[in-house]
Parts: structure tokens; sequence; C-alpha cells
């Protein structure tokens, strides 16, 4: 993610607008890896944040220390970066594959105040985190999944959380079918399918 542009849409309407599509609530192990350091109470608060944020797509997180699970989402945390690579991005996920995510800490240290480094942390880990459950690389015009939020979105995180759209709640929705699907199914045939679909990482926001 590079800079963001931003505007929320009603917290309502993201409900009311969704497709004849059945909301569920899901529950997605999230593992940190135990290497991160992050100051002070800057990951406990994100993760709540991330956790309350998803919680809006009815998906109920479980943060946990480690190695991923099977079939978790693993966050690492870089502290030094190289310039060159992923450069711009604070976060990359890799939502075809391992759906193992990287978030550059360093860069969110050296681009936002300190101020809003908790609530741009938590954003980031909701924002790489939908493109794994989603299973696809796609962003939004606006919200949580936009690609470049703006100083205006950057004011908005610090008192109210950036909101998903009702596409990227369906979205969600039917990435974590498909992946439930898979793991039901263990024959071959179908894991094959499942990697087909994996060109490359996403990048970035
Ligand atoms: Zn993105």
């Amino acid at each position: 993610m590079k800079l963001i542009r931003f505007r929320i849409g009603p917290i309502l309407a993201l409900f009311t607008l969704q497709p004849a599509y059945a909301v569920t609530r899901e529950e997605v192990t999230v593992c940190l890896h135990p290497d991160v350091v992050v100051q002070g109470q800057t990951l406990a608060v994100a993760e709540k944040l991330a956790e309350t944020m998803l919680a809006e797509a009815s998906v109920r997180s479980d943060w946990c220390s480690g190695r991923a699970v099977r079939e978790g989402i693993s966050i690492e945390f870089s502290e030094r970066t190289p310039e060159d690579f992923h450069p711009g991005a604070v976060a990359f996920a890799r939502p075809y594959g391992s759906g193992q995510i990287t978030v550059f800490y360093d860069r969110i240290l050296k681009r936002y105040p300190a101020n809003l480094v908790t609530a741009v942390l938590g954003h980031v880990l909701v924002h790489e985190m939908t493109h794994v459950l989603q299973g696809i690389d796609r962003h939004s015009e606006c919200g949580v999944m936009r690609a470049h939020w703006t100083s205006a979105d950057l004011n908005q995180m610090a008192t109210k959380p950036l909101s998903f759209t009702a596409e990227d709640i369906e979205l969600i929705q039917r990435g974590i079918e498909a992946r439930t699907w898979v793991r039901a199914d263990s024959r071959p045939e179908y894991r094959t399918m499942a990697m087909r679909t994996t060109p490359n990482d996403s990048a970035g926001r």
C-alpha cells in the first residue's frame, strides 16, 4: 500500500446492500510471527482493531503467536525492508497460495505520524487479510480495500475504522466458502484446480 484516498460508506448500507448471498460467521486463525518487534501496545491494539473490523464482514479472527497453522493466515513483520523490495508498499499478501502476509513495519513507522501508526497497522492487517480471504487481488473504490488511502482516509482512521464495501463482504464470504470447499475435499484434482489460480502474488495495497 502506498498512500490512500478514502471515503466511507455507511455501515448499515453495507449490510442492506448485501446480495442474496448468505453471510455466515466464519472463523479464521491468524498467526503472528514470533520475531515481531512492534512498539508497546501497538500490535495488541491493532489486532483488536482488525478483529473488530473483520467482524463487520462476519469473520471472527482468532489471533495467535507462532507459525501459521495449515489453514490459517500467517503474518510476518519486516523491520529492515530493502528499498527495492515492493517499493512504495507497506505490506503485501499472497492471496493465491500460502495465505502469508508480510508487513513492512519499518515503512509504516517512517511514513505515518506516530499517533496514526496503530490505526494504520490495524487497517493494513485487515486490508491484506481481506486479499487472502477473498483469494483474489482486487481493490475497491472506497473503504479499507481502497488501493491508495488519502489523507482524508487517514484522518478518518484516527476516529473511526474504514468500512468494507458490500462487494468486499460478498467476496470475503465467497472466498471463505471456496477455501472451505477445497479443504473439505482432499481429492487431488480439486487441489490442482485451486493451485491453477496462482499467477503471482499481490504486491502491496
Ligand atoms: Zn491491496
